[in-house]
């Protein structure tokens, strides 16, 4: 990563001259101790930008078209090309157009998927087309599944879904939606993509701890979705509903009825715009 290396070639030079004196600067102004996580406000569908403190950069989903570019322009230094990895959790368009889009125009790192599509679906065929040849130019790709990890210096991200041995052809893209939960020190994150009750209760059946501070509300708040024992379960004290002008009733009033009740404090991309959340570790702030 351009960003990384600079550093490391700042500290180079500076270590010729007084090192004592100039660390205080250096890590002042390169070393932030806090992970921000933007939920863009994409229209109707996903995408979350997340920056670590040792200077990550991690996209979760691209939204459905080309606007995405404008949005981590927003968030990155112009002249940073490059990101470190870049995270799909399913094949619908709404979560992968954009991510073609982030594909062409940048260098990725790492591409991480659950390895499940449907092959006939829209942008299939692209996506391997576009994924083959980040790989060609050096990206790696991880197929991961529930159990596995993924770590990005201070954040650990955990996949929940899907699971190796229900691994089979899938006739629905949201089927092979990757779960993830990121922690990072004392806060916690759970981005659970575009599943269902049936998926919901896969995993609340096989991990005991689903637990986090900020949930990414399941498939923009669909009726089938966050049912009120997985909610019981993942107990967030924070709720993000990333949606916008749709013909599918999301957010469902039955959704945010049930977040209400256990008096989750929502926030939704189709009213409050990008929506950032900073975490320190320990605690969250909200900047709309
Ligand atoms: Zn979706």
């Amino acid at each position: 990563m351009q960003g990384k290396k600079q550093v490391f070639l700042v500290l180079g030079f500076l270590l010729l001259f007084n090192l004592a004196a100039w660390q205080a600067v250096f890590y002042f102004h390169f070393s932030p101790k806090e992970l921000e996580a933007v939920f863009f406000d994409v229209g109707q569908g996903d995408s979350i930008f997340i920056k670590t403190p040792q200077g990550h950069q991690i996209l979760i989903d691209g939204g459905p078209d080309a606007g995405i570019l404008e949005k981590l322009s927003q968030e990155m230094p112009f002249w940073d090309r490059d990101l470190d990895m870049v995270i799909l959790t399913h094949l619908d368009k709404d979560h992968l157009f954009g991510i073609l889009e982030v594909l062409k125009n940048y260098k990725v790192e790492n591409i991480v998927w659950s390895g499940l599509g449907v092959e006939s679906s829209s942008g299939f065929k692209e996506w391997e087309k576009i994924k083959e040849q980040e790989i060609k130019e050096g990206a790696k790709e991880t197929i991961i599944s529930a159990g596995e990890k993924i770590i990005a210096g201070q954040a650990v991200f955990s996949a929940l879904y899907p699971f190796l041995e229900e691994r089979r052809e899938i006739k629905r893209n949201n089927e092979g939606c990757l779960v993830l939960k990121m922690l990072f020190k004392d806060n916690d994150f759970l981005f659970c993509a575009d599943i269902s009750f049936g998926e919901e209760e896969k995993i609340t059946a096989n991990f005991s701890d689903i637990s986090a501070q900020v949930l990414k509300v399941a498939h923009h708040g669909s009726k089938y979705s966050t049912s009120e024992s997985f909610l019981k379960r993942a107990a967030p004290q924070i709720a993000v509903i990333q949606s916008g002008k749709n013909s599918y009733g999301h957010p469902s009033e039955e959704v945010l009825t049930r977040l209400q009740k256990f008096d989750i404090n929502t926030f939704r991309t189709d009213i409050n715009g990008d929506i950032k959340i900073v975490a320190n570790g320990y605690n969250l702030q909200i900047k709309k």
